[in-house]
């Protein structure tokens, strides 16, 4: 390849090796075998946008730390575990994640444009998994249809932008069949890693009947480049509701200036953010993790500082597949005799009454 065609694979086409990665000046040479190592076990790929966004970001790490796989991730300790929030204890068949009574995650594939090194879905993504074959996916959508009490399908996967237009069109219009779904959520990658997807194609396949909610997942604020806003934007002015998922990781977000400016740079965007989610406890994945003490401490941070449009609910999926809880710091104590003791944003001690 001669250098002017390689300047244009470069651009175009996503790293998804660790010897790409060292001649990108991404890792070191010695860490090639070590990486190779980790690659085996847990699949990368890193887009051209996002390798763009780390070449501009004015703190890289914040952005590289989350793709460039570590050698720390050959480290595993005894409570991580392969399915750590237990999808595998809910899903009655291919496809299908119900947990809670009201909604169930629909999961067409595996494959998503960049494998995030602390994912708790990591064992099962990646570009070798099967996305449903047709007879599964008519099984998943039959299951759907015969639980009534379903409201809301979660689309998720891997990454449901990653379906092309059609095939996503095509799964939204079969949606749109069951009179008793009221909302399709889509949890997406997409709009941060590979924004160029979200063209007019992949929006007028979200434009069904049934009101699509987009959750974005992005963890920091420098992921937000030029063209993921236009992304975002394009996703707004077609009306969809935005949310925002992210993560709180250790070197990464873990920040109360770098929270305030992404919160604040998903709220100028359209973006309500949703959920600030506790790592959870994927294997090789200890590195990321904060103690529940630091993230409290954040979040309170936040709280009475940045407008409240900007306070997302800090969660924690409890390992074992028992439910996302919220785990921010708890601001009200009640006393025996039923009065209350309220904590003020700065720490200040308040009561109130018991109702009588
Ligand atoms: C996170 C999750 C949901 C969605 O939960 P919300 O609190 O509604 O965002 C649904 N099902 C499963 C299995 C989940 O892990
Ligand atoms: S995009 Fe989501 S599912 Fe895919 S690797 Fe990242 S966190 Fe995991």
């Amino acid at each position: 390849m001669g250098d002017c065609e390689r300047a244009r694979a470069d651009k175009t086409t996503s790293i998804r090796t660790v010897a790409a990665l060292e001649q990108r000046g991404l890792i070191t040479a010695e860490a090639l075998a070590p990486l190779n190592e980790v690659a085996r076990r847990f699949a990368v790929s890193i887009t051209p946008a996002v390798l763009e966004a780390i070449a501009e970001a004015g703190q890289p790490d914040g952005i590289a730390r989350q793709y460039v796989p570590a050698v720390a991730e050959l480290a595993q300790c005894d409570d991580e575990r392969p399915d750590p929030i237990g999808d595998q204890h809910f899903s009655p068949l291919p496809g299908i994640v119900h947990r809670y009574p009201d909604r169930a995650l629909l999961k067409p594939l595996h494959v998503c444009p960049v494998y995030c090194r602390f994912c708790f879905r990591r064992e099962v993504v990646g570009p070798g998994s099967q996305a449903l074959t047709e007879a599964e996916l008519d099984a998943a959508l039959g299951y759907i249809r015969d639980h009534p009490q379903i409201w809301e399908v979660i689309l998720t996967g891997g990454d449901p932008l990653m379906l092309s237009p059609r095939r996503l069109g095509a799964i939204m219009d079969r949606l749109d069949g069951i009179d008793h779904v009221g909302v399709v959520r889509l949890h997406t990658r997409v709009p941060v890693a590979d924004p160029e997807r979200v063209d007019e194609t992949a929006i007028t396949a979200l434009k069904r009947r049934t009101p699509v909610w987009v959750a974005i997942h992005v963890n920091h604020p420098d992921e937000l480049t030029t063209a993921a806003r236009r992304a975002c934007a394009a996703l707004a002015d077609a009306g969809l509701p935005l949310l925002s998922q992210s993560v709180l990781l250790k070197g990464v977000n873990d920040d109360a200036a770098v929270l305030t400016r992404l919160f604040r740079a998903l709220v100028a965007l359209r973006i309500k953010p949703y959920y600030l989610h506790h790592p959870d406890l994927a294997r090789g994945t200890g590195h990321f993790r904060p103690e529940i003490a630091d993230g409290q401490a954040l979040v309170a941070a936040l709280r009475g500082r940045v407008s409240g449009l900007c306070q997302p609910t800090y969660v924690l999926d409890i390992p074992g597949g028992f439910g996302k809880v919220p785990i921010g710091q708890c601001y009200l104590e009640t006393a025996e005799d039923g009065s209350h003791t309220v904590t003020d944003p700065d720490g200040g001690s308040h009561r109130y009454p018991r109702q009588v």
